[in-house]
């Protein structure tokens, strides 16, 4: 069987090209230029329709959605903000760019918060950034049960998350401000670029005007006037806006979203249930109220030592099929000891087991059955190799 190109994305539809060449012959790529309408401002209209909040606010990525997440809730300096043991370096490096300090939470095995050490360390923070790492959602009855008990904000990072429901309902409204990604790895597919959502009038005019929407831009995003004029030159401007180009890019891939999220739930899971048969993998199952939004695999490799899970990852390279190994991997951004810009960097110990034999394959929604099966052949041919070899 032939595999297919694991790193290909999806083309772009054609409406955006249409709209990218409008905008070429134009000029007009500063979303602040035009009197109305600009791709950005239609963005972000169509972003807050589509996920039933309130306001919605583009920025040049997710990182950038989180700092001024971070900073839109108006912490004290030094304010200590709980994130995953287990998310991408760019989300601890947001807190650190908010002059706020990380605190790291245990994960379990299932890549979801340790809702024990979640409780213990609670008490000690001043917000709380729940990564809802390859989409897996942690625990948010929970979280939200104690974080609203306590007065305590969450963030949510939905970066690689969008699509994702938990009790049907939509991942990043869920906390009081959402932040997604359309990195390309990402569900959605601009290169680069992010968006926070909120219901909340005081903490999006902050960002609005934190983003860059300095003197009167404000008055381009509707319906916030009374809380902009409160915040007034009285915030940095850190210019962290969209381009049109990039807006351009997401408007049409909106509509895609529900074909891209069945096809990649059904990949993975279809996935999933051939690798869980194998008694050297284990899939961890999704949490009872989430429906979940994929588009890659994650699974822990069982009974087997550091080596045979390192030749396990080669064998799959050498046959096509690029394993990452959390935490076997060099300099992994995802190993939370590679985090060393954290003054005192915490062990945790169940969070490093976890990443030590946690799996990451790529499953772009676009694979066809042939392609998974190809997949599947791949990574089982590889456990029994490496197992074999083990044994030996
Ligand atoms: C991709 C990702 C980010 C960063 O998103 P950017 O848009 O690249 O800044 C943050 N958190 C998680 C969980 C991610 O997957």
């Amino acid at each position: 069987m032939t595999l297919p190109d694991m790193h290909r994305a999806e083309p772009i539809p054609e409406a955006a090209r249409d709209e990218i060449e409008r905008l070429l012959q134009s000029g007009d790529l500063f979303r602040y230029t035009a009197a109305s309408g600009a791709p950005v401002s239609l963005l972000e209209a169509e972003f807050a329709q589509m996920m039933g909040s309130r306001y919605a606010l583009a920025v040049s990525s997710c990182s950038a959605a989180l700092f001024l997440s971070l900073l839109a809730l108006d912490l004290p300096k030094d304010a200590r903000v709980l994130i995953p043991g287990f998310t991408f370096a760019a989300v601890p490096s947001s807190v650190v760019h908010a002059h706020c300090i990380p605190v790291l939470c245990e994960v379990g095995d299932n890549y979801r918060i340790d809702m024990n050490d979640f409780e213990a360390k609670l008490p000690t923070v001043d917000a709380v950034i729940i990564s809802h790492m390859r989409g897996h959602t942690s625990d948010m009855d929970a979280i939200m049960a104690l974080c609203d008990a306590a007065g305590i904000p969450v963030i949510e990072d939905a970066a690689h998350s969008l699509g994702t429901l938990w009790h049907g309902k939509k991942i990043g409204t869920i906390g009081a401000i959402g932040c997604f990604s359309f990195q390309s790895y990402k569900m959605i597919n601009a290169g680069e670029g992010g968006i926070m959502i909120t219901n909340d009038a005081d903490l999006i005019a902050r960002a609005i005007i934190m983003s860059g929407a300095y003197e009167h831009n404000w008055k381009k995003h509707p319906g916030i006037a009374e809380a902009c004029t409160r915040w007034q030159n009285k915030l940095p401007l850190y210019n962290l806006r969209l381009n049109n180009l990039s807006a351009a890019l997401v408007r049409p891939q909106l509509a895609e979203l529900p074909r891209r999220v069945a096809d990649g739930l059904r990949n993975h899971d279809y996935v999933a249930s051939k690798l869980d048969a194998s008694p050297y993998i284990n899939v961890p199952a999704p949490l009872a109220p989430e429906t979940r939004a994929p588009d890659s695999i994650q699974f822990n490799m069982v009974g087997m030592e550091d080596d045979a899970i390192r030749a396990f990852a080669s064998a799959s390279a050498a046959a096509g099929v690029k394993v990452q190994v959390f935490g076997q991997s060099t300099d992994n951004a995802r190993a939370f000891w590679n985090w060393q810009f954290i003054e005192d960097l915490p062990e945790l110990p169940q969070t490093r087991r976890m990443l030590m034999s946690a799996c990451d394959v790529r499953l772009p929604v676009h694979l066809t059955p042939d392609d998974l099966d190809a997949v599947v052949d791949v990574l089982l041919g590889a456990v029994q190799a490496a197992t074999d070899a083990q044994a030996a």
